[in-house]
């Protein structure tokens, strides 16, 4: 391709990726990947200036405007930014700022979050919203004033506070950008897709889809909210000259303004700031942000550097790399977990995201792959965010070109071609066979886990091994193994059989909370295993309990009930629980001893999070042993929640019922032994 084609390549493609992202709302390539091609252009434009046109993307911004809103020219052209996508490249923006600036010295830097949503303009007479624009091709925007009043984090007057001693000019715009609160997001578009709507991508598109309905109406029931950054103008009154000042005075008039923004001296501060937002502060945050937005803290020095192309030289857009990319779907691979479930996983053509070379995705589920229908053969959105497993987003429906395999859910397990069966309510597809040999296998990696029987000889490998030679069919097995057995196996020497078979035996003394959890019933962990064993004495009682039984003991809901009941009614798991009773397991608690004081007597708690120096094991065992109860969740009847670091939901339901809430030093200090 001559470098006239490859430009004219170029520019079609980023057109028709601008026109999808602008104007449809639905991106068929990622951000970073446009940045990409956009910047193979610029390359291209600079080492053959001749093959410069007006209409090259690289000249303009933005895209036309849809025809349904009355179109609105903003006072001033709304301008992008130049991207940077590394600290090296960060200060080289720096260095060719310190050329053109006499001096060098005192220049600061204002650093704000690249939100990533639709960018608005607002206009205000005499105190009064009256205008707000999107911001269109940068010069001619839409006119979605109605819309944007139903955003309840957006002044209708200004000053929002009339005492707060600061008084705007009579004619003045705004500039900030529109978005769709994360922690919203996925159940609000769960609700869409269940009305049987069209779900958005991500929540940068539901921000633009919400703003530009027609109807208010429609906007006025989602949760958008806004960050204001910039003044457009500001008519007849005095403005502040640095960017830091300025945001403090949009903040005092009643402007929402994010609190991220920090003012940096030195450019190591700034590539401090990237890297932390990069590994915490970009997944704590209630928005999506793409990476920093870096402003000379002196506007009009920044005004007098003027412009390089359509960008301002004093600012610059500081990316992250992206967490989402599109790449081929080769494969379907279905993995059968320990409860039977089958987990439907995408084999993908390697792609980096991030720093990582991500070869396959979750799809979740079977009801997801039909919701987004996702096909074998298509390409794909993958996103990798922070530590969460890298999942498949949707599909890129306009990538296909026919040879694409629609997905079925299976009605056979892929791996022992047992029928599957699904739970009512429930989106799980299971294979209901126990003797499955790869549901065996995470079964018994379960069962001697440190959370559950604790067999620390038995290693991965072994189950895997012993699956295969057929010596165990259930995890009942695990205790007739005998040692020539073991022996006649490849890689066991005597050292090692004698080490499995004493951990074994050694395990058969775990209490009967153990063994309960270890049966691996859904939703019976350790802490509702504790709870049944506590209130019913044996795990023969808990088989012996009705639902309706279950049900009366606190902290066990309905759904868990049920779950247990069904597990014991299954003869295949009465058989399993006779083998292990012959084997020597204990089934039955001991009768507490009362030995030493009892502070807990009487009072119920609930552990959750991660303590500094208990497991959560050994937190229950302490509250027991002092006579106090654990249960699974917070009630009414909690006395006391013990959280440590990452609590999750718990603690919300603690602060919200005011149960008092402890630390771990808390915990010991009750018991009299801090
Ligand atoms: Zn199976």
């Amino acid at each position: 391709m001559t470098p006239e084609e490859r430009v004219e390549h170029l520019r079609r493609e980023l057109d028709y990726h601008r026109y999808r992202y602008h104007v449809l709302d639905d991106p068929t390539v990622s951000d970073a990947e446009y940045d990409l091609l956009f910047a193979e252009l610029q390359e291209l434009e600079q080492q053959h200036p001749e093959l410069i046109t007006p209409d090259s993307p690289t000249q303009r911004v933005g895209a036309e405007p849809l025809e349904a809103f009355e179109k609105v020219e903003h006072p001033a052209p709304i301008l992008s930014l130049a991207s940077a996508h590394s600290v090296e490249e960060l200060y080289a923006w720096r260095k060719r700022l310190g050329r053109l600036l006499s001096g060098d010295d005192g220049v600061d830097f204002v650093v704000e979050p690249k939100i990533d949503g639709l960018t608005v303009v607002l206009t205000y007479r005499e105190g009064r919203f009256v205008l707000g624009a999107t911001r269109g091709n940068g010069f001619i925007g839409e006119n979605v004033t109605q819309n944007l009043r139903t955003i309840r984090t957006l002044p209708h007057r200004i000053p929002a506070n009339p005492r707060a001693g600061v008084q705007p000019p009579a004619y003045f715009v705004v500039r900030g950008e529109v978005f769709f609160p994360l922690d919203r997001f996925e159940a609000f578009n769960t609700a869409l897709i269940q009305n049987g709507e069209r779900g958005y991508m991500n929540p940068r598109n539901a921000a633009s889809g919400s703003l530009r309905q027609l109807d208010p109406q429609i906007t006025a029931a989602r949760p958008l909210t806004l960050y204001v950054y910039d003044i457009v103008t500001w008519e007849g009154g005095d403005v502040p000259e640095k960017q830091w000042e300025r945001l403090e005075m949009l903040r005092a008039l009643g402007f929402p303004v994010a609190a991220e923004v920090r003012c940096c001296d030195t450019l190591e501060q700034i590539a401090e700031m990237y890297t932390e937002w990069q590994q915490t502060t970009r997944n704590e945050l209630n928005y999506e942000v793409d990476g920093l937005v870096i402003k000379i803290n002196d506007q009009p020095l920044a005004a007098s550097l003027g412009f390089v192309g359509k960008d301002p030289r004093g600012a610059l857009a500081l990316k992250f790399p992206a967490q989402e990319k599109t790449t081929r779907f080769i494969e379907l691979v279905v993995n059968v977990g320990r409860t039977g479930i089958l987990a439907p996983n995408a084999v993908l053509e390697p792609v980096e995201i991030g720093g990582v070379v991500v070869r396959h995705a979750t799809l979740h589920n079977f009801e997801e792959i039909a919701r987004k229908d996702i096909r074998v053969g298509d390409r794909v959105i993958v996103k990798r965010a922070g530590d969460v497993i890298p999942y498949v987003v949707g599909p890129v429906v306009e990538a296909r070109d026919g040879s694409e395999q629609p997905i079925s859910p299976p009605e056979r397990c892929p791996v022992c071609d047992a029928p599957t069966t699904r739970v009512p309510g429930e989106v799980g597809i299971y294979c209901d066979n126990p003797a499955c040999p790869e549901q065996l296998v995470r079964r018994v990696e379960y069962f001697v886990s440190r959370g559950a029987m604790d067999i620390a000889s038995f290693g991965k490998e072994t189950g895997v091994v012993l699956i295969k030679q057929g010596l165990i069919h259930d995890v009942g097995d695990i205790y007739y193994l005998n040692r020539d057995d073991l022996l006649a196996l490849e890689g066991f020497g005597e050292k090692k059989a004698d080490a499995l078979l004493a951990g074994i035996e050694a395990s058969k003394r775990q209490s009967p909370v153990r063994l309960l959890t270890a049966l691996g019933i859904p939703y019976v962990g350790g802490v509702v295993a504790g709870t049944l064993i506590d209130a019913l004495g044996s795990i023969d009682a808990v088989a012996a309990a009705s639902e309706a039984d279950l049900v009366a003991i606190e902290g066990i809901g309905p759904r868990t009930a049920a779950s247990i009941a069904g597990w014991f009614r299954d003869e295949r798991h009465q058989a399993l629980l006779d083998k292990l009773r012959r084997a020597g397991l204990r089934f039955e608690a001991e009768r507490k001893a009362e030995q030493g004081p009892q502070p807990f007597a009487g009072l119920t708690f609930v552990i959750t999070g991660t303590l500094p120096n208990m497991t959560r094991d050994e937190a229950r065992a302490f509250v027991e042993a002092r006579g106090g109860k654990v249960t699974g969740s917070v009630s009414r009847n909690t006395s006391y929640l013990v959280a440590g670091e990452s609590p999750g939901s718990k603690l919300d339901k603690a602060q919200e019922l005011g149960t008092p809430i402890l630390d771990e030093a808390g915990l010991l200090a009750l018991a009299g032994e801090g």
